[in-house]
């Protein structure tokens, strides 16, 4: 398996550049965001509670993002690989997932950090709130919250795969295609 984690602060643009690596490669698209916007568009009690904590910005517990990501790693035991998107975000999130994927003879390859600083993210979701209405993506304050729980709670996890020799940053000022470009460039040092 080819397993990525694809990291960066909010707006830093891993949606974007997850479609294409899934296209390319051929793998699982797991993006937590994605999951818990799902279950709350179902009104389930997960997807209740959630809504709660994301609106405000803060991080969902880790136990319930642990829990929905264990189910699909399961459920495609013979995947090519998974793209990591939004996960792990704090040191525990990854400590699990490292030994989830230890129990199905696999590990994290690599990770990628789309590097783009603050002032830039604040410009980019104040504009896909105006489009979308994503409500955490409408509010400065909120996003001004993210960026900091960014920075206090899921950083670390950055330094915990550079301590492993596995993280690659990547310049995400850039034009999507440039920043695919320099991605595929540290792809291309994994894939023959
Ligand atoms: P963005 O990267 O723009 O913040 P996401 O869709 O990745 O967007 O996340 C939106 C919200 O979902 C987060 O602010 C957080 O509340 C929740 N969330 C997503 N992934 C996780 C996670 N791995 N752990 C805890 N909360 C999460």
């Amino acid at each position: 398996m080819l397993n990525i984690v694809l990291f960066g602060p909010p707006g830093s643009g891993k949606g974007t550049q997850s479609e294409r690596l899934i296209k390319q490669f051929e793998l699982i698209h797991l993006s937590t965001g994605d999951i818990l916007r799902a279950q709350i568009a179902e009104k389930t009690k997960l997807g209740l509670e959630a809504k709660q904590i994301m609106d405000k910005g803060e991080l969902v517990p880790d136990n319930v993002v642990v829990g929905m990501i264990s189910g699909i790693i399961e459920n495609n035991k013979n995947a090519k690989g998974f793209i990591f998107d939004g996960f792990p975000r704090t040191i525990a999130q990854a400590e699990v997932l490292d030994k989830m994927l230890i129990i199905h003879s696999t590990n994290v390859a690599l990770l990628l950090m789309l590097d783009v600083e603050e002032e830039v993210l604040i410009k980019r979701l104040t504009l896909r709130g105006e489009k979308s209405g994503r409500k955490d993506d409408v509010d400065i304050n909120i996003i001004q919250n993210r960026i900091n729980v960014y920075h206090s709670q899921t950083k670390p996890v950055l330094e915990y795969y550079q301590k492993q020799g596995k993280a690659f940053q990547i310049n995400g000022v850039q034009t999507e295609e440039e920043v695919y470009s320099d991605i595929s460039k540290v792809m291309s040092k994994f894939v023959k």
